[in-house]
């Protein structure tokens, strides 16, 4: 019998394909149909690829016919970020600027992930150079979040996150940093996670904040985004990015390990944080659920204070636009990207190929980091933000002496309408529970609780460890996730949203 492909978590893609229930071409064409369905509605992706879908897909069946061991997501459909380099697409970044640029290399976050044997589907919608928590200041189109399309996905990595939350690949590859991962799968009802900073190569990524950005995956599951996390630090340390550690590919069996049940763990809980002005009563009974589901698993639930971290969002607003421009001061249209025609001199050129190849975020973001960083101002807020970032990690080291893990809210409310928030000031807001992450460098995941009592859109719950602990967020996050599941196989919380569900996609 016909089924859609989208009713397969990547494990079961890739173990069927291995079992020979199916092949990886079948998948391919399964997902591309899914895509050609969906995407009208969605607008997930900048560029699909079925070139390079298909021929990875052929390879593997090749592979398989030749008798040799399968990688462990062979076959696994996967949508890349599109400020991610890979060999053979256009790395736009979302933005005019870089609109022509061809990837001249794979990002080593990509290389492993098609190393594990994932077949890339396409590049997917992002917020302009990443600045942004809605995907609407993307230069080419909006992506509309799949439970309502009249509402964003969340950003920056919005088409990322949509494109799973649609049923149109099990995985794809975030960044994040201030949020860019977790703030999106949040608002889709999925599970997204950012490493600790230093965990996954940043080589290849086009930078926007080098001390806060760091990649991750999206999936409808716990143990989906566990495998993607073994196939992302597989391999060991990257040489091409000074600040990558080496990380043991153990995700998958920490996910398992959820079954084992949490005896002995102590969660944190910050109660300022559930008491925090925006904060929307839904968002704060659905972390209460996921609070009361690592109980019953057998977790001592406790109070943590976090004293400085009010200071995050300020601190993140210093020393990320005073890095984003210094990264973006390459996209000068002589080094980089859009060059303006007509220009008789290098300065008229430069500004020029700046002025119309940047948007308004992006240029805003810009002109604050030059501001930040012109004498006397330097000393005033860089200096200050620095030791911001001191206190507030000194804050999560001094918690995680007292507790395995942090259990907060990952945003203060549901997916908002397009063009709702139109005030920066109240977009940036949106990142108030993800920002200190990337501050202090710790990594956290999100996983989804449920739909919302008061709007029926997703809720979801974020995980804190401490650094290099990130094997502990996907067995808590398991845990929820299994505690929530009920009925639900304990595969997913969620699942694809319903408009899209079996739309396309089927797998013959
Ligand atoms: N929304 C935050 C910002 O606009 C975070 C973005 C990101 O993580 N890339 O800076």
């Amino acid at each position: 019998m016909a089924r859609s492909f989208d009713t397969l978590t990547a494990a079961e893609i890739a173990a069927g394909i291995a079992a020979g229930d199916f092949s990886a071409a079948e998948v391919c064409a399964a997902a591309l149909d899914a895509i050609a369905a969906r995407e009208p509605e969605v607008q997930a992706f900048l560029q699909v690829t079925p070139e390079l879908a298909q021929d990875a897909a052929a390879r593997i069946d090749a592979a398989r016919a030749a008798g040799e061991a399968l990688p462990p997501l062979a076959g696994v459909p996967v949508a890349i970020k599109d400020n991610m380099n890979l060999t053979g697409t256009r790395t736009t970044c979302a933005s005019r600027m870089l609109e022509t640029y061809e990837s001249p290399y794979t990002a080593t976050c990509v290389a492993r992930m098609l190393a594990a044997g994932c077949i890339p589907v396409g590049k997917a919608n992002m917020d302009e150079f990443a600045f942004g928590s809605s995907t609407d200041s993307s230069a080419y189109h909006p992506t509309n979040n799949p439970w309502d399309t009249t509402r964003v996905p969340g950003g920056s990595s919005g088409g990322s996150a949509a494109a799973v939350a649609a049923g149109m690949v099990p995985l794809s590859l975030g960044s994040d940093t201030g949020g860019s991962i977790r703030q999106p799968a949040a608002l889709c009802g999925i599970v997204g996670m950012k490493p600790t900073y230093g965990a996954v190569s940043r080589y290849g990524v086009v930078a926007f904040g080098s001390s806060l950005d760091q990649v991750g995956p999206f999936g409808r599951t716990v143990e989906d985004v566990a495998l993607a996390m073994d196939a992302l630090v597989a391999g060991g340390r990257d040489a091409y990015d000074s600040t990558s550690q080496e990380v043991a590919p153990a995700f998958a069996a920490a996910a398992a390990a959820a079954g084992e049940g949490l005896a002995g763990v102590r969660i944190g809980m910050v109660p300022a944080f559930m008491e925090a002005e925006g904060l929307t009563p839904e968002v704060r009974r659905g972390v209460e659920r996921a609070a009361q589901t690592l109980a019953d698993a057998g977790a001592e639930i406790v109070e943590v204070d976090l004293p400085h971290v009010d200071a995050a969002i300020a601190a993140y607003y210093v020393i990320g636009p005073a890095e984003a421009f210094s990264n973006l001061a390459r996209f000068d249209g002589i080094r980089y990207g859009y060059q303006e025609p007509g220009c008789t001199n290098l300065a008229t050129q430069s500004a020029l190929s700046r002025a119309h190849g940047f948007g308004d975020e992006a240029k805003r973001r810009q002109m604050l980091g030059a501001y930040l960083l012109s004498s006397g101002v330097y000393d005033t807020y860089y200096y200050a933000a620095q030791k911001a970032r001191t206190l507030i990690t000194a804050d999560y080291n001094a918690a995680f002496a007292q507790v395995d893990a942090i259990l907060m809210p990952a945003t203060p409310h549901a997916a908002f309408r397009h063009g709702e928030i139109s005030d920066p000031t109240q977009m940036y807001l949106s990142d108030m529970y993800t920002i200190s992450l990337n501050i202090a460098g710790n990594g956290g995941i999100v996983v989804p609780v449920g739909l919302g009592e008061d709007t029926g859109l997703p809720m979801a719950a974020q995980l804190v460890a401490p650094a290099f602990a990130d094997e502990r967020l996907v067995t808590y996050a398991a845990a929820i996730e299994r505690g929530l599941a009920n009925g639900n196989n304990g595969a997913s919380v969620l699942g694809v949203a319903p408009a899209f569900a079996g739309k396309g996609g089927e797998l013959r």
